[in-house]
């Protein structure tokens, strides 16, 4: 089955016993991978595993806003500028905790949206329950990025609706195959196969065969096999086609080198 994991943390202390023996375990089992920051020290050290097969996104989370100012730009721009570097990302919102800081979370997000424009590199957003001000943000910036992924997607079905009405990817995480995801799964038959990838989020959310343990990147596999179940897809075909998307979506080429547009 030929996979890719658009979405793991291989940077994560988690991985820090065993990561070398765990990047051989995911180049075995997969095609590539794509090893996402999640603030300025997560997406340097991401870069710095970086190798064949092994690509980088780079962006702040939304739980630390206050890290996007000139200097956080001026920086995740650098770090962009190499060529393992394949996206921005994750960037997003994220009201789950409360209290958090709405205006700098929105400030962040439009921000780091602008610098993929400018840098005309597609984006990994996270969002939590944040919908509504998810949707208004990027439907802003829709027609000056060159793609979206809503990952590890968390909403309903008429959420994915609206973000593939934008033009976005919806990217399922092992929490699909979680017996009461039900939600999930009417979300995933909602989506044009053309629209859908797949991850990890590795080491969080290992799916339900493999749950409660440290997830890796080959867990992927019963994340599209959950998919595949909930849309009453071929597992291979689905896969294929996922891989096909992943391939389009972060313009890397079935050699696995980055195209050059
Ligand atoms: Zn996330
Ligand atoms: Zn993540």
């Amino acid at each position: 089955m030929t996979l890719v994991d658009t979405h793991c943390h291989l940077q994560d202390a988690k991985f820090s016993d065993d990561r070398e023996e765990t990047i051989a375990r995911t180049l075995a089992a997969l095609e590539w991978c794509v090893v996402i920051g999640d603030d300025l020290p997560s997406s340097r050290a991401g870069l710095d595993i970086t190798r064949d097969r092994i690509y980088a996104a780079v962006g702040v989370h939304p739980y630390y806003p206050e890290t996007v100012d000139d200097a956080g730009i001026a920086s995740l721009r650098e770090l962009a500028a190499h060529d393992r570097v394949i996206a921005i990302g994750e960037i997003g919102l994220d009201y789950h905790l409360g209290g958090e800081d709405v205006p700098a979370q929105h400030r962040a997000f439009n921000r780091q949206l602008e610098l993929a424009a400018e840098l005309q590199l597609p984006v990994v957003i996270h969002s939590r329950d944040a919908a509504d001000d998810t949707l208004a943000i990027m439907a802003d910036h829709c027609k000056t990025v060159p793609d979206i992924v809503m990952h590890c997607f968390s909403g309903d079905a008429s959420f994915a609706e609206r973000c593939v009405v934008l033009g976005c990817y919806i990217s399922f995480a092992g929490n699909v195959s979680f017996p009461k995801a039900e939600p999930l799964r009417e979300a995933a038959r909602v989506v044009p196969s053309d629209r859908l990838l797949v991850e990890t989020d590795a080491p969080y959310l290992a799916p339900q065969p493999r749950r409660g343990k440290r997830c890796e990147p080959p867990f992927v596999q019963y994340t599209l096999e959950a998919v595949a179940t909930a849309r009453g897809d071929d597992p291979e075909v689905l896969a294929r086609q996922t891989t096909e998307n992943a391939h389009r979506f972060f313009r890397v080429s079935s050699a696995s080198k980055p195209l050059v547009d």
